[in-house]
């Protein structure tokens, strides 16, 4: 993700966060986000998450459904490896939490080289797995076992916007994946692992060396 989608992103949330927040996000970033010159309009990115806030903000629905707490830290422990969380809506009296999902188009298909298959933004950003997390973390801060919804609005104009839900064994899936993964990371961390590469990213792309001469049949999974 670019820096400038992060902040968009981060914008977003701030707005429903609170009005102090959002206040204080916009203070802090007023260079980043908006114009140098009088009458120092917002960028075009900022303008556009205007349109993302505000056709959530018009929504009965989400007024309703936004509720509980925001931006609630949760942490805890799986297989003994500490992990932390960021919860941007948890509601305990209703067994619910939301993360707010900034994208560009609800109905993108990726191709999912593992899978073979298109799958959604959700997959492809390993969103399931995130919110797997989250739950369990929140199960083991409140005691409370929570479904997770992700609320999507688009970077169109007029954006889009969709309450989501993730399959029960989905969530366990990914948490099976977290269990399987986490230790080659730590081990990667504290230098006694090698990465292992995937050809696709900044990094890879930084690092590599001409090697083996690839077929043409092979450069598209
Ligand atoms: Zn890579």
């Amino acid at each position: 993700m670019d820096a400038t989608a992060l902040l968009v992103g981060n914008y977003l949330h701030s707005y429903f966060e609170s009005p102090a927040a959002h206040e204080a996000f916009i203070e802090e970033h007023k260079d980043e986000i908006k114009s140098s010159r009088k009458p120092y309009k917002l960028l075009k990115p900022y303008q556009q998450a205007e349109m993302m806030i505000k056709t959530l903000d018009e929504d009965e629905t989400f007024q309703q459904f936004y509720q509980g707490d925001k931006e609630v830290i949760v942490t805890g422990k799986i297989e003994g490896v500490p992990w932390k969380g960021k919860i941007d809506c948890l509601n305990l009296d209703n067994n619910y939490f939301i993360d707010l999902k900034t994208t560009r188009d609800l109905h993108m298909k990726y191709w999912d080289t593992d899978e073979h298959k298109y799958v959604p933004f959700v997959t492809k950003y390993n969103y399931q797995l995130q919110m797997a997390v989250y739950r369990e973390l929140i199960k083991q801060t409140f005691g409370i076992e929570c479904t997770p919804y992700i609320v999507g609005v688009t970077k169109q104009d007029p954006p889009d916007k969709a309450v989501l839900s993730i399959p029960d064994e989905q969530l366990d899936w990914a948490l099976d994946d977290v269990k399987a993964g986490q230790q080659h990371i730590l081990d990667v961390r504290h230098g006694k692992a090698e990465p292992t590469r995937c050809e696709q990213c900044d990094y890879c792309r930084s690092t590599k060396t001409l090697g083996d001469i690839i077929s043409i049949e092979d450069l598209v999974d």
